[in-house]
């Protein structure tokens, strides 16, 4: 018996349309499976309520990679790069918020609001997250590596240590170190461990989380974010 499909796909979010058109590309035969009405998974726009649509999880392209723009050819299936500002808002429950923009001195600004040392220490900590963003940058499309060759990744005493703040100690730790507002880490720990994971912010391994949340360089693609953003 001939076999209908070449391959079958549960899930038509994000990746299982990705895979699913990188396979009829190569000539097999798809088959996708979606429960839901809509296909993109957590990566749609819908009508949550009436005459208002929005994204209802992800929100920015900034993760999508340059390469699947390219050899899918998604412009010419409408894909359009908008950037947004201002980039990230937090409201407090004592009326104070936090806005941030695409541009740092308005940036500065509005975070001198709560510390002077934060303001000054937030490009700081976007330098931080490029320079890690170049090591995982080579890493992205391959295979999850394991755990020694992970690490072997990072060679000598700096980036051993680097490794080790990256990949065993919490979200918080590394706020602390950087930020001494509790409004100012409570915005980065918010996106980090809310968006990304249900840990708590203290618990050991989740300042990976605070990658996932942190402003990178968008040196993949032309993004929806530019640094500084607090884009998830
Ligand atoms: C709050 C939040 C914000 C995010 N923001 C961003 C962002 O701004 N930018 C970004 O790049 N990424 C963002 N992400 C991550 C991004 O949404 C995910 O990486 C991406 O959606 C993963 O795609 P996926 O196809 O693996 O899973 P999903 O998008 O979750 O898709 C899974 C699909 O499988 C379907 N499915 C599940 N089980 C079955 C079944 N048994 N039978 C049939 N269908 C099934 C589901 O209905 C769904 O459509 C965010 C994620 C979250 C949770």
């Amino acid at each position: 018996m001939v076999a209908a499909w070449d391959a079958v796909i549960v899930g038509g979010g994000h990746n299982g349309l990705v895979s699913a058109a990188y396979l009829a590309k190569a000539g097999l035969k798809i088959l996708v499976l979606e429960r839901r009405a809509i296909v993109g998974g957590a990566c749609t726009t819908e009508e949550v309520f009436p005459g208002v649509k929005f994204s209802r999880l992800a929100y920015s392209a900034g993760l999508l990679r340059p390469e699947i723009i390219r050899d899918l050819d998604l412009a010419r299936f409408g894909y359009e790069v908008h950037a947004f500002d201002p980039q990230f808002f937090l409201p407090f429950p004592n009326g104070e918020s936090i806005l941030l923009w695409n541009d740092p001195k308005r940036n500065h600004r509005e975070l001198a609001r709560f510390s002077k040392k934060d303001a000054e220490a937030y490009p700081k900590y976007v330098a931080f997250w490029t320079e890690v963003m170049e090591l995982i940058e080579a890493i992205l499309l391959e295979s999850p590596p394991p755990l020694p060759d992970l690490l072997g990744m990072f060679k000598g005493a700096e980036a051993e240590e680097l490794a080790k703040r990256l990949l065993l100690q919490s979200a918080a730790d590394l706020l602390d170190e950087f930020f001494e507002s509790a409004e100012v880490k409570a915005m980065l720990s918010a996106t980090c461990c809310s968006m990304r994971s249900t840990a708590s912010s203290r618990r050991s391994g989740t300042r990976r989380a605070a990658w996932a949340a942190s402003p990178k360089p968008s040196r993949r693609q032309p993004s929806t974010t530019e640094p500084p953003s607090t884009r998830a």
